[in-house]
């Protein structure tokens, strides 16, 4: 069955308590039972339906959880508090002391740091490899490898994994895949392509109007059941639980997020091309210039394009900051990190997202110090800001 995101969403169910067109927001912290066997049994996890404590679960994120996994095509989701915390909750689950992981060299800054340097609190080694180098990839998993993990689109080079071709490695190495899809949502679907575990900062495109931090974790009921136990989920336990307020906000924007990534992916798509044309060094997979770009086509479900991030190289950090700051000057956008948003947002990851990683590192995976990562907004009129663009080029004879 062809995967329907969109729709999925759509055919939701979901009422208020009075009827309400969105769902009742939860505002109780704890919950109260007619009979104090039914809370034992919530407790043990024997009672269906019933919430105990907001941490664990409360209604609001459970309709957030819902929508997900139904946007995912995965059995059950979890909401955190940040992108981060759906991460780290994941792999804290997944790993014991003395685990080893195989992950992309290149991943979201933030991730790079838990995996490279606090893991090793817990005796947990991590080998980075080129993620588009399945040989690599394989070669790199050891007995004690507990998972593979990468980015669908990643961070900050946008290149693209082959999620069923390092599916098909996982599944033969018996090591989960997990994949994050942050940059890519209803444009690449990582389950149904094979992966175990998919993660999101919802704190970009889904939610979409940088006004709050939020992440998903989706995954099979067994997986999302292990976080939430009492006794030895890392999600439960750590407790980065999403507010409500904050959820049920996200659920309303989720509606919108088929509309909004079109939208994104077509304006990119037009910078995209306006940039190759000119000569600048571009990175969009939507470029038969991008080496992935072949594999995007096969992965990716059409109907919402190739996504709204754009990376360019203008050679030095300098030059970098020079073109931003006249960009935010000129109304292109505003210089600032993260991703997803109306407004088109520039930063020079190596200086900011990408920081973490160190300088030898940033080279080995060819991220270079004038690279400008671009989250192509929403605009009406992109034409305008490929005008703008183009002023700013001439003013720094770049052209
Ligand atoms: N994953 C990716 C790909 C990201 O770009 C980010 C943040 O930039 C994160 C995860 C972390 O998300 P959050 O900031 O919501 O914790």
């Amino acid at each position: 069955m062809k995967f329907d995101p969109a729709s999925k969403i759509q055919d939701l169910l979901q009422f208020g308590e009075f009827g309400d067109v969105n769902p009742s927001i939860t505002d109780s912290a704890t919950y109260t039972f007619f009979e104090a066997k039914t809370m034992t049994d919530t407790f043990h996890g024997e009672q269906e339906g019933c919430f105990l404590y907001s941490r664990h679960w409360n209604p609001s994120n459970k309709y957030l959880s819902d929508a997900l996994a139904a946007m995912e095509g995965t059995p059950a989701a979890w909401v955190t508090g940040s992108g981060m915390a759906a991460i780290t909750c994941t792999v804290l689950q997944l790993c014991n002391s003395g685990s080893h992981i195989v992950s992309s060299l290149t991943t979201y800054g933030g991730t790079f740091a838990f995996l490279a340097n606090y893991l090793k609190k817990f005796q947990i080694e991590v080998s980075f490899v080129d993620i588009t180098d399945l040989e690599q990839v394989e070669k790199a998993i050891r007995p004690n490898t507990a998972m593979v993990y990468t980015e669908s689109m990643t961070n900050p080079l946008l290149q693209i994994s082959d999620l069923p071709a390092l599916a098909a490695i996982c599944h033969k190495k018996e090591v989960k895949l997990i994949v994050d899809n942050t940059f890519t949502p209803m444009q690449i679907a990582p389950y149904s392509l094979g992966a175990d575990v998919v993660v999101y900062s919802l704190t970009k495109f889904v939610n979409g109007k940088n006004d709050c931090l939020a992440g998903a974790i989706c995954a099979s009921e067994e997986f999302i059941e292990s976080l939430a136990d009492v006794n030895t989920g890392t999600a439960m336990l750590m407790g980065p639980v999403l507010d409500p307020l904050r959820s049920s906000a996200i659920l309303k924007n989720m509606h919108t997020l088929h509309i909004r990534m079109k939208q994104h992916s077509s304006n990119a798509s037009y910078l995209a091309h306006k940039l190759y044309e000119s000569g600048i060094k571009v990175i969009y997979p939507g470029l038969p210039s991008h080496p992935q770009h072949e594999l995007m086509k096969k992965l990716m479900h059409p109907d919402f394009g190739f996504g709204g991030m754009i990376a360019i190289d203008l050679g030095n950090s300098e030059m970098a900051s020079k073109f931003m700051e006249l960009m935010q000057r000129e109304g292109v956008g505003y210089l600032a990190v993260s991703l997803g948003y109306f407004k088109t947002l520039f930063s020079n990851p190596g200086k900011s997202t990408s920081s973490e990683v160190p300088e030898d590192v940033q080279k080995e995976m060819g991220l270079s110090d004038g690279l400008i990562r671009f989250s192509v907004g929403l605009d009406n009129d992109i034409s305008r800001s490929w005008t703008k663009m183009q002023l700013c080029f001439e003013k720094l004879n770049l052209k």
